[in-house]
């Protein structure tokens, strides 16, 4: 168990709930300090519920290139102050997947666009490295669902945003 000295404090002055704090792995916890000049997950979740919106989380493997698959994470749907999230976070504004094999492209002005984060491996990864980085993202998961007015019912496993 490490002691926390300090909570992450974000823009609307609230503070990280320090029981999902000590929960969270190292990278969860390293997301939440990035997202600190934005409201806090509490308050993201209720203004996305004000403009009745309820982003999905799809989370599915791609092969990107002959010899690199990746995790991809895209999240739909998506307005401010949750893009800033998503920004400071790793992700970048593109096109939605279609498929497996059909990663999407510039987002550029296509409608549903969605907000994109890939985890990349060679094919010749062995496996206890890709549960590895599985399980990181399963955790990662498990930070994002707090913003989402769905909470864990908005992440999909292995499956596409679908088609509009
Ligand atoms: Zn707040």
């Amino acid at each position: 168990m490490t002691s926390v000295k300090s909570l992450p404090v974000y823009s609307c002055g609230h503070e990280h709930l320090r029981d999902a704090y000590d929960r969270a792995d190292d990278h969860s916890q390293t997301l939440s300090w990035a997202a600190t000049s934005l409201p806090c997950s509490e308050c993201c979740r209720a203004s996305l519920k004000n403009l009745d919106l309820s982003p999905q989380v799809y989370v599915n493997l791609q092969q990107l290139s002959p010899g690199m698959a990746a995790f991809v994470i895209e999240v739909s749907e998506v307005v401010q102050p949750l893009d800033g999230v998503l920004h400071l976070t790793g992700y970048s504004h593109r096109a939605a997947s279609k498929d497996e094999l059909h990663p999407g492209g510039d987002a550029f002005d296509v409608p549903g666009a969605v907000w994109r984060k890939e985890y990349w491996f060679a094919n010749e990864t062995e496996p206890m490295h890709v549960v590895a980085l599985l399980r990181h993202l399963k955790q990662e998961m498990r930070w994002l669902e707090t913003y989402l007015p769905d909470g864990e019912l908005a992440v999909h496993f292995a499956d596409f945003v679908p088609p509009k």
